[in-house]
């Protein structure tokens, strides 16, 4: 069986370096929904090395960073499951209190019909998010 995050990106990329890529996921309701995908398979996070570790979690530090600092979520949810798909990768998400599972995880039952408008509004800011953190992440990886 092929698995999908070795064969394709896993969303609409918005940067690739040489160990990781971070994309967005294309989740209904969930208009700034991120993963960071470790570019080899390897299943489990400790399966990496330390400098590996680090290296990984300073991409989710910086997508959490630009999500914060563009969309002012109420909060972000960072996991890693892997159940459905065990090749490494973060979820990194902004989460609102108007969201349709908000508290419950994106993955529980939605709570009420997600908001149209908040979510279009989320959706215009991206641009601007995604352009900004390519360059952030190009200048740490350059580093
Ligand atoms: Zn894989």
């Amino acid at each position: 069986m092929t698995c999908p995050l070795c064969a394709e990106d896993g969303g609409a990329l918005v940067w690739r370096g040489e160990r990781l890529r971070v994309i967005r996921a294309q989740e209904a309701g969930f208009p700034a929904f991120y993963r960071v995908v470790w570019n080899a398979h390897v299943a489990e996070f400790s399966d990496l090395a330390a400098a590996d570790r680090a290296h990984c979690m300073e991409a989710v530090t910086l997508v959490e960073q630009a999500l914060r600092q563009h969309l002012s979520p109420t909060k972000v949810n960072i996991a890693a499951l892997g159940n459905m798909v065990p090749h490494l990768h973060w979820h990194v998400i902004a989460r609102f209190d108007w969201d349709s599972h908000f508290p419950a995880p994106v993955w529980a039952t939605a709570q009420r019909p997600s908001p149209a408008a908040q979510e279009a509004a989320v959706r215009a800011l991206l641009p601007a998010l995604e352009a900004q953190l390519q360059s952030q992440l190009a200048q740490w990886a350059a580093r």
